[in-house]
């Protein structure tokens, strides 16, 4: 096998990737919270957590990944106070919390899909292991981790030495400078709530009975129980956004390692955020942009990929229309260099020699902690080589869109995207954003308008395509 260098937070250093087993990856992803739409955000994490699969596909080994679907437990402040943020949705629709959550988790699954984000091996519901969680809080009990308030059990961090390791917490400081922030019946600031008791004056959707009383599981140990239950006590790597450093992986490890007794995890790796103009994108703020959205717009979820590969995964990234346009250029200019090299594909002889040069240096920009945005950049090089025929380019690109995800070997003719004018994309993005609205007598005006510019308007089940009339 190639030496592969991943970025472990663990230790903050670029690390060779051994794995436990010979030839064998398993990995555990944090999945979504199903209360609502994904933003554009949530998908660049699970974006890159998509690279790192393919990087670890093309270099030979076999991957089991895991990544979860939290429908129940993730309450709205990180301090385990305040709503259950699968209830407040329910609130919100007007339907039930299992209604919601099938609805989101199969828009989140068709927005993978149309990512070209390949799909996990196991999808666990949090609500589908709640003997699992429930074992694991016993566990933590037996072993003197845990004490119970008047809202729930908790687990006391000061009892677990080492506590804070993944995120470099000074414990000593936040004691002492946040004391007055947190839950009086805490013990220490950093416990966490593993099991929650329902409230006495109102009903619950989602209430389960435990050994300590009627309620429902704390969001971390879904993590710590599902991966334990799929994985083992020990696996090789664990992933998330940036987000979940301080707390959410911080206490997935302090519960998995007091219980199991093992190392949790060997390989912590994370993402960084997607930023918008005004900060982070955020659900929070009720407004937010989402995949369908920017396919009502014009773009193809590729061109949104193509503009995530721009950026290394531990960088911020800021989103903005005018770089999507870009990445939308380059993409389509891809799509019509590979055409051309297809039709041109005769038959020829195949230096190997070639290809090896050019696939030995993609391995060694994927392998030096997935950059993706060099190995791009390389494909483009390869592409513009004098010295390579079309079949050998073909090749290549083929290979390397392993790990892109592009799709290059099913593009064809018909999908060409031709070069449309801005002025005729916005219009055909108002349209489509006008028959989402039901607004039919706007949509048809803008079609007419786009006909007397010599275009003619398709619907497709992703949005819509342009044609030359
Ligand atoms: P959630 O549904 O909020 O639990 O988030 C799903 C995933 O998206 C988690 O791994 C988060 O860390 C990640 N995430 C949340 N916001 C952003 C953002 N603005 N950019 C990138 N990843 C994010
Ligand atoms: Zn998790």
């Amino acid at each position: 096998m190639r030496e592969l260098l991943l970025f472990n937070t663990l230790t903050r250093k670029k690390e060779v990737f051994i794995p436990i087993e010979s030839g064998k990856v398993r990995m555990y992803c944090c999945g979504p919270t199903v209360y609502n739409y994904q933003h554009i955000g949530n998908l660049r994490t699970f974006f890159f957590e998509d690279i790192l699969r393919r990087v670890l596909e093309i270099n030979g080994y076999a991957v089991t990944h895991v990544l979860n679907i939290t429908d129940v437990g993730h309450l709205i402040s990180d301090e385990d106070e305040g709503d259950d943020k699968m209830e407040l949705g329910a609130k919100r629709e007007n339907k039930s919390v299992w209604e919601i959550a099938e609805y989101y988790t199969n828009v989140f699954k068709k927005d993978l899909e149309r990512m070209h984000i390949l799909p996990a091996t196991h999808n666990p519901k949090a609500t589908s292991y709640i003997h699992q969680q429930i074992a694991m809080v016993r566990c933590l009990e037996e072993l003197g981790y845990t004490y119970v308030t008047g809202d729930g059990v908790y687990f006391d961090t000061s009892k677990f030495t080492g506590y804070g390791k993944l995120a470099r917490l000074d414990i000593e400081g936040l004691e002492a400078g946040e004391r007055v922030e947190f839950s009086v019946e805490k013990k220490n600031k950093t416990d966490f709530a593993l099991w929650k008791f329902s409230p006495k004056d109102s009903q619950r959707q989602m209430e389960w009975e435990s050994p300590w009383g009627k309620g429902f599981p704390g969001w971390h140990i879904e993590c710590s129980a599902m991966s334990k239950a799929l994985l083992g006590n020990n696996f090789d790597i664990h992933c998330g956004g940036v987000d979940h450093i301080p707390v959410h992986h911080t206490n997935e490890i302090a519960q998995s390692e007091a219980c199991n007794r093992e190392k949790f995890v060997n390989y912590w790796l994370h993402g960084e955020f997607l930023l918008e103009t005004d900060g982070k994108m955020s659900k929070s703020k009720g407004e937010f942009l989402t995949l369908q959205y920017l396919m009502d717009k014009g773009f193809h979820p590729m061109h949104y990929r193509y503009f995530l590969m721009n950026t290394h995964y531990r960088k911020k990234l800021n989103f903005s229309f005018e770089a999507l346009d870009g990445a939308r250029t380059s993409f389509e200019r891809l799509k019509n260099r590979i055409l051309t090299l297809k039709d041109n594909e005769k038959e020829r002889k195949v230096d190997n020699s070639n290809i090896e040069k050019y696939l030995s240096s993609f391995f060694s920009k994927i392998n030096d902690d997935l950059n993706v945005t060099e190995a791009l950049a390389l494909l483009w090089e390869m592409l513009k080589d004098n010295a390579l025929n079309p079949v050998e380019k073909i090749e290549i690109a083929f290979e390397m869109d392993k790990v892109f995800g592009f799709g290059l070997k099913d593009i064809e003719h018909e999908d060409e995207v031709l070069d449309v004018p801005d002025e005729v994309m916005q219009i055909a993005g108002q349209r489509m954003e006008a028959k989402n609205q039901q607004d039919y007598k706007k949509a048809d005006d803008l079609r007419n308008q786009l006909s007397a510019m010599g275009w003619k308007v398709i619907d497709t089940k992703d949005g819509f395509k342009l044609e030359k009339l």
